[in-house]
């Protein structure tokens, strides 16, 4: 099986445009976790929805970003915990983020929605996008040895864009 075949659910059949197939194919590259897994893209009317246990993703083909793809999927790699030892993602929607985020630029068309940036950083996203990626790269590492890797990265991520 390639790696980039999605099984998409009758619904999402109907609903699917050539925009979403491309974006999908774009985002699974960057999840080699995923690769030769079979994979449910359904049709949600919210922004996006994950089934971890099902490896079912749900989007929305009109509310479409790379940073939900990306969010969604780094959902179904939480599930692979026992699989993926030292390289498990921890759960939680603001884990998701960082994983999401840190994981390529390809993620950064929308800011994040559940890691909490600052207003700042919210209301000017693409110049300050890059940055805020390399100080999740870091909070991955320093969570290896600091449990409380989260606090530092918003902190971190405020303190810098003064
Ligand atoms: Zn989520």
């Amino acid at each position: 099986m390639k790696y980039d075949d999605f099984v998409y659910t009758r619904m999402m059949q109907a609903k699917k445009t050539k925009r979403l197939e491309t974006m999908l194919r774009d985002a699974i590259r960057h999840f080699p976790e995923l690769h030769g897994e079979s994979i449910s893209v359904g049709y949600t009317k919210r922004l996006g929805e994950a089934e971890i246990r099902r490896l079912l993703i749900r989007l929305n083909p009109r509310k479409l970003s790379y940073y939900v793809i990306g969010h969604e999927l780094t959902h179904l790699v939480q599930g692979l915990k026992d699989r993926l030892g030292d390289h498990a993602i921890p759960k939680g929607e603001i884990a998701c983020d960082i994983w999401t985020i840190a994981r390529s630029d390809l993620f950064l068309d929308e800011p994040p929605g559940y890691l909490d940036v600052g207003r700042r950083v919210l209301l000017n996203w693409t110049s300050h996008r890059n940055r805020v990626r390399s100080l999740c790269i870091e909070a991955i590492e320093k969570r290896k040895i600091r449990r409380t890797y989260i606090q530092w990265l918003t902190a971190e991520i405020r303190s810098s864009s003064q």
